[in-house]
């Protein structure tokens, strides 16, 4: 048994298999032998075999691309398949074989020509080159044994290993096939993090090097409460495998003294809106609109969108639904979009920045969708909000969007309605002018996953300052309960949908800080739930007063713990 640590992303912990990911795996032949060496019949055989797969890899890759995308768009992996029969191609490369040249060597060398004249053509001719260079890589990584593995579609059981995952590697995963992810990098509020959490996967994130030592097919236990990835379990360990099995609370609550706290969920795909609500969310309280940008080709039209939030409203009719606006840049690239390169992107071109800006006309179309959501019945739960709002022009020049598109779809005759709107506080200027912002909106929701890294100046994604990315410092503690107070003089609700709401260890103070409403991944919906009706205010507020009044870190250490 191998005890590795990082830092546990999901509270729960289960037994699976371990799975490397690797998707930019180095595709270096190694070097070619004495064709006297080579056992022929052995690499013939190999190569069959190989193709087989690749096959088999293709039609799967065509199904799943005709059922989420489109026929249209599956039609390339029957390209694929074409090449992989093509009798020239297989030809060329069963003949190398022959010659004593190892399979990859001859698959590498065969695809040559053919991809060399298709890069002289025009147009889409020009194209088949990368279909060309696809059929070739997915052979070869088949024959390196550094496998592409189709995220989607793993085994029940795999515990994903992998140096990092990106959001969309994330969103693509099947929660009732992946038994946990650990990754090398990453910190409690990588959006990786989130996901997994969102998703229910036990996740330790941040293992470092280490890691690389965990090889395939191994058994290990991911244990997300004990921030621990374990390799072969002893039967004490496999016996911890499990998690957070509170009973579900259907129904609001409030502290033991009778104040009412929202408990809503943190959403990013449709799929998770149901799961928020098993788990007895009342409402979501930060739908990230980004997911659904993710893994595709374009942009979602509006009709799509208006799908996604009517879906979220018809299953939460009585609660409210806080939508947010695109939230691209930072750690959330859209490979579509054409986005700057950036030498700071936490720094740069993110929210609602872009939204003003270059992506205005996806702005437009969202709102379009939002507005028309807003209309009737149904939509009287839901609310708007905008990312990353560092200034009072930015949230004015959103209202006027908002105007704009209402006398737009009053011209065309389209049912609308304005929802309520508000704004995140995720950034110390806006925790600045919260007062100001607080009287042009009807609430503001306090984003801790930037706010901390903005105030601490700490980027959230870098393990090597995630010390300092600590909610519980008293800079950020004090900007949270100045936000608090601003919103309440300006009339606004207040909320909060960082990862730091769904830590039950902590109810206690958000509610001394007196937060309205809590918002967080759904699977800590109960705990968070239990946590409230233990509360009484009276003594909570006097818990906030005496952290508000603490210097260090130590000292809240000190008065709520770690
Ligand atoms: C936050 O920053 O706290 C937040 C909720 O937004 P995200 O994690 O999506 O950046
Ligand atoms: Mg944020």
């Amino acid at each position: 048994m191998r005890t590795l640590t990082g830092t546990g992303t999901t509270p729960l912990s289960s037994l699976g298999t371990a799975r490397w990911y690797r998707p930019n795996a180095d595709l270096t032949l190694p070097d070619r032998p004495d064709p006297d060496d080579v056992d022929v019949d052995g690499e013939r055989e190999r190569f069959n075999r190989v193709r087989e797969r690749a096959r088999e890899g293709i039609e799967r890759a065509r199904d799943r691309a005709a059922e989420r995308v489109g026929e249209e768009e599956a039609a390339v992996f029957d390209a694929h398949r074409e090449f992989l029969d093509d009798p020239t191609l297989v030809g060329d490369i069963e003949a190398e074989i022959e010659a004593g040249i190892p399979a990859e060597h001859a698959v590498r060398s065969a695809f040559e020509d053919p991809i060399a004249r298709f890069e002289r053509m025009d147009g889409r001719m020009a194209e088949r080159a990368d279909d060309l260079r696809d059929v070739r890589d997915r052979l070869l990584r088949l024959l390196l044994d550094v496998d592409a593995i189709d995220l989607s579609t793993l085994p029940s059981g795999t515990v994903l290993l992998a140096e990092r995952l990106t959001p969309s590697d994330t969103a693509e995963l099947d929660p009732d096939a992946v038994a946990g992810v650990a990754t090398a990098t990453g910190g409690r509020t990588s959006h990786t993090g989130i996901i997994a959490r969102a998703l229910s996967i036990p996740a330790v994130v941040g293992v470092g090097d280490a890691l690389t030592g965990v090889t395939a097919g191994a058994e290990v236990l991911v244990d997300g409460e004990a921030d621990e990835l374990v390799v072969s379990p002893d039967e004490d360990r496999r016996a911890d495998a499990g998690g957070l099995d509170l009973p579900v609370v259907r129904e609001r609550v409030e502290t033991a003294d009778g104040r009412a706290i929202e408990v809503a969920a943190n959403v990013g795909r449709t799929a998770e809106v149901g799961a928020a609500s098993e788990r007895g969310a009342d409402g979501i309280g930060l739908f990230r609109t980004e997911f659904l940008f993710l893994n595709r080709e374009e942009p979602p039209d509006e009709t799509e969108q208006y799908g996604a939030i009517t879906d979220a409203l018809a299953v939460f009719p009585e609660d409210r639904v806080v939508v947010r606006t695109l939230d691209v840049g930072g750690d959330k690239p859209v490979p579509y979009l054409d986005r700057p390169d950036e030498p700071n992107p936490f720094l740069g071109r993110r929210g609602i920045r872009t939204s003003l800006d270059e992506h205005a006309d996806l702005f437009d179309t969202q709102l379009r969708a939002l507005l028309r959501a807003a209309e009737g019945e149904q939509g009287d739960g839901l609310a708007v909000m905008f990312p990353l709002v560092t200034r009072v022009e930015e949230v004015e020049a959103a209202l006027d969007h908002v105007e704009s598109v209402v006398d737009r779809l009053a011209e065309e005759g389209i049912p609308h309605a304005v929802p309520e709107l508000g704004a995140m506080v995720e950034t110390p200027a806006a925790a600045a002018v919260a007062d100001v912002l607080a009287e042009r909106l009807d609430f503001l929701s306090i984003g801790t996953n930037d706010l901390t890294q903005y105030v601490m100046a700490a980027d959230r994604e870098n393990d090597a300052v995630a010390e300092y990315h600590d909610p519980l410092h008293p800079a950020v503690l004090r900007t949270i309960d100045r936000t608090v107070k601003a919103a309440r003089g300006g009339d606004a609700w207040v909320g909060m949908c960082g990862e730091m709401a769904g830590n039950p260890a902590l109810t206690e103070l958000l509610v001394g800080l007196r937060l309205d409403e809590l918002s967080m991944s759904a699977v800590t919906v109960p705990a968070v739930k239990e946590a409230i009706r233990e509360v009484n205010t009276g003594q909570a507020e006097a818990l906030a007063d005496e952290v508000l009044s603490c210097a260090t870190r130590a000292e809240v250490k000190e008065l709520i713990g770690d």
